[in-house]
């Protein structure tokens, strides 16, 4: 090991490595690295665009159903796009094949195409490669880039949060952490329960619809991809405030509510692939906000508060003590 390296996690070798501070002449105007969605301003639009990959074996299950490894592929993709208030347009696929499995491409294209046609998105291009054999194992990377549409000037961001915004959460977070918990074992579900969690991780909603209505008011928001708490001190680190949020006030599913509490927190807190959204939004805002639960088809609650602060999340437990916090999903964490 070089002397001068250090310790870094997914978000520290971001930074170091692939932070750009160059001077590029004649580049469009952009807000980049360090949100869901980076904004390009081109001519009188701007454009959102996220980029976000899928490993066999990390983030889905060797033995995955293709179908739904389609459907998820695109369905995160375009999370991202809700969390910063954009309207899909169009999205690119790059794929790497171990082999050429028809019945496995058809499953995945027909996963993909249902929801490329549910939220008007084509596919637009993209590249396929054939997987290298390693030891004899081969494995599906599936990257999409997904394009989105804005007002110009407008789009949401993790930073902009303020001291005394509410804290919102679409549905409810947990859900999917719970269904991995259960296949490796650690986690104890009912077993009537086992395909509600499984579809919620399986089949993640896009909250595009309720991206679009709070792009007017909300101050920042993220998409929950690797924890609530994680994806929340995104936020609070990027705006530069603390978070008070109150155990008793987070949604639980009716699932959730027959696991034990320590199981609970484990999940709502720190498990990650809820695809939900959280944001922050004045006060003033409370009965507007309140009212999309029917463009949602969920449940959207008010979680908590930003109060002054230097970038970290409170949990305060029904008694008022403070909960501690396993860590969120973090590759290299
Ligand atoms: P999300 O979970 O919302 O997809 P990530 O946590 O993956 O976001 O990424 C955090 C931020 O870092 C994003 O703005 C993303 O565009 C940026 N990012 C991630 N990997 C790279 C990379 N290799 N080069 C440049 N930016 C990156
Ligand atoms: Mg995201």
């Amino acid at each position: 090991m070089e002397k001068d390296q250090i310790t870094l996690d997914e978000f520290g070798l971001i930074d170091r490595f692939f932070v750009q501070s160059f001077d590029f002449k004649n580049r469009w105007p952009f807000q980049g690295v360090g949100d869901d969605c980076a904004f390009l301003d081109v001519g009188d639009r701007r454009i959102a665009v996220s980029a976000d990959m899928m490993s066999q074996s990390t983030h889905f299950l060797d033995e995955a159903d293709p179908y739904t490894v389609g459907r998820k592929a695109l369905a995160v993709n375009l999370s991202d796009l809700a969390a910063a208030g954009a309207t899909p347009k169009a999205f690119f696929l790059s794929i790497s094949l171990p082999k050429i499995d028809q019945q496995w491409l058809s499953e995945f294209s027909r996963g993909l195409n249902e929801e490329s046609l549910r939220y008007n998105c084509p596919l637009c291009g993209g590249d396929t490669t054939k997987a290298p054999l390693v030891r004899g194992q081969s494995k599906y990377t599936i990257a999409i880039t997904v394009m989105g549409e804005l007002p110009l000037g407008q789009g949401l961001t993790r930073r902009g949060a303020l001291p005394g915004d509410d804290i919102w959460v679409t549905g409810t977070p947990g859900d999917a952490y719970a269904a991995l918990g259960d296949i490796w074992g650690q986690i104890k579900i009912h077993p009537d329960d086992r395909l509600y969690f499984q579809s919620r991780m399986n089949l993640p909603t896009p909250r595009i619809k309720f991206g679009e209505a709070i792009r007017d008011i909300a101050h920042a928001s993220a998409d929950i991809s690797d924890g609530l708490c994680g994806d929340l001190n995104h936020i609070l680190q990027s705006s530069k405030v603390t978070a008070k949020v109150y155990w008793d006030w987070l949604p639980k599913s009716e699932a959730m509510c027959r696991l034990t509490k320590e199981e609970q927190q484990r999940c709502i807190l720190s498990g990650g692939d809820d695809y939900e959204l959280i944001f922050v939004a004045p006060k003033m805002y409370r009965e507007r906000i309140q009212k999309l639960n029917d463009i949602l088809g969920s449940q959207v609650t008010r979680i908590g508060f930003v109060v002054e602060g230097t970038g970290s999340v409170q949990i305060i437990d029904s008694n008022g003590s403070e909960i501690s916090v396993l860590p969120s999903f973090n590759h290299f964490g």
